[in-house]
Formats: C-alpha cells, structure tokens, sequence
C-alpha cells in the first residue's frame, strides 16, 4: 500500500491558487525527485503534505498510510511520521538544540508507544546519531540553528529526521548551498534513514545529490502542476535542457 498518495490536489494561499491539481503517489521503499523552476510550488506542495496553515485545500487530497488527512493538524503529521526538512531551517533563540530535539522525539516516540526519554537517554540515542551527520556533540547546547552555517542547518536537519524515524521524509532543497563535502554528509545520512519501509522526496534543482541517491522516479513541476514523470535520467535532461521549455509545456496525459 502506498505510504503517500496526493490526488488532484489544489490549493491556494490568500485566494490565489497556487497547486492546480498535482497528483504524486510514493510507495514505501520509494525516492521521488521533484525539480522544477523557480516558483513553481515545489515548497508549496510540501508545506501543505505537512499542513501549514497558510494554504487551503481547494480540491483533491491527501492521503498517508490510507487515511485522508486534509484537516489534520500539522503536529499530529508530525508525530504519525511525516517530516518535512525545510528549506530554510527556523532558529529557535534561548531553545537547547538538545532539547528541541528531544520534545520531538518523545512527541513520536509516545505516538509509537515507546518510552519517551529523560534528558540522560536521550543524550544516548543523539550521540549514536550524530556520527551520522558528522556533526560535533557542542551543536547538541547551542540554540536551535542560531548561528549554525548553512550547511549545519541541513545536517542538523538530517539528525533530527534520523531521531524521528519518519515514513515519509521530504527535503526541500536540503542541498542547496552545501559545498561538496557537506553534501556527501548529507547523502549519506539520507542514504543511512532510507529503508524498505520509508518514502523520501527530495526536492532539488542539482543532479549531484541526485547523483548520490538514485531516484526511483524523478517528477517536474510547472504552474502548480506535475507535467512529466520519468525516471532518473529525466534528472539529467533537465540539466542539459534547462527549465524554459516547461513554461508552456502541456502536460501529457
Ligand atoms: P518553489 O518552491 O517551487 O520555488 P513555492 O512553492 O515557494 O515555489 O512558490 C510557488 C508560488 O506561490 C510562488 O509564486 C510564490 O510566490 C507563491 N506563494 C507561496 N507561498 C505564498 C504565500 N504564503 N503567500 C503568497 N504567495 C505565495
Ligand atoms: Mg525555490
Ligand atoms: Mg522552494
């Protein structure tokens, strides 16, 4: 059964529409690649998959684990397992990364029916994945993300996400900005969280992530729609050809 299952979904923030009808169904086991240009609704498709307050659902819905969850709340989307990697990562000022980690965590682990972790086994299970992100225990006593670099942002992200254990995990141009070192971290974390169970969607504008972890299908946005589905070398045609001939594309039925 699908983990994920988008149908005809349309929304619009402010009365303006901005999906117009994007259909996207993720299996477990499954990486889906979202490109397109700039302003397309790549965010804002997965901001609403996370239910972010500012976008209505004009039409169509959204399904995870079979259950339609358009009005859910955007906690409880959390806590069933479904984590959105942003593409600006918040800082959260006077917030213990630490801290903010582990209210998350135990937030899914009750949802689990695990026991939830004092301060002391929580440091346990961070330290094991840290090694992960290759990201330092001193991380663990800053703010959330105050001051962290653009690429700590994205790893940190990339630890939380292995804390939570989602079956859905997308990330939003989680590349972006990382240099080539950052980038493979990066990857490979991903690579580490990904299983036979989870789905991941990454949206991004670079083959070399891509690179690094093969999609099984590679999608591309225009106007708020999805007009072509390909597999992974439909990545790098549209590294050779750009994004112009999607303006006016008419998308294929
Ligand atoms: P992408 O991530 O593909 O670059 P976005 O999903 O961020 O694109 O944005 C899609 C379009 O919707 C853009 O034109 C953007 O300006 C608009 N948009 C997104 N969110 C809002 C909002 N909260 N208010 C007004 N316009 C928005
Ligand atoms: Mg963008
Ligand atoms: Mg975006």
């Amino acid at each position: 059964d699908p983990i994920l299952e988008v149908k005809n979904l349309s929304a619009s923030t402010d009365n303006l529409p901005i999906l117009k009808g994007v259909s996207l169904t993720v299996y477990p086991g499954e990486i889906h690649a979202i490109m397109g240009r700039n302003g397309c609704g790549k965010s804002t498709l997965s901001k609403i998959i996370a239910g972010h307050p500012s976008y209505n659902i004009t039409n169509g819905d959204i399904k995870f684990l079979g259950e339609n969850i358009n009005s859910l709340e955007p906690e409880a989307r959390s806590q069933s397992g479904i984590f959105l990697g942003f593409q600006y990562p918040i800082e959260i000022p006077g917030v213990s990364n630490l801290e903010f980690l582990r209210v998350s965590t135990n937030a899914r682990r009750k949802f689990l029916n695990k026991e939830e972790l004092d301060t002391f086994d929580f440091e346990e299970l961070v330290k094991e994945k840290l090694e992960i992100v290759k990201m330092d225990q001193a991380f663990l006593s800053r703010s959330v993300n105050q001051g962290f670099s653009g690429g700590e942002k994205k790893r940190n992200e990339i630890l939380q996400m292995a804390l939570l254990e989602p079956k859905i995990a997308i990330l939003d141009e989680t590349d972006s900005g990382l240099d080539i070192d950052a980038l493979r971290i990066v990857a490979s974390g991903i690579k580490k969280i990904s299983n036979a169970q989870t789905g991941i969607i990454l949206i991004t504008h670079y083959q070399r992530l891509l690179d690094e972890i093969k999609p099984n299908y590679v999608h591309v946005m225009s106007d708020g729609q999805i007009i072509k589905t390909g597999e992974s070398d439909l990545a790098l045609e549209l590294e050779k050809k750009g994004y112009e001939w999607t303006d006016n594309f008419i998308k294929e039925t």
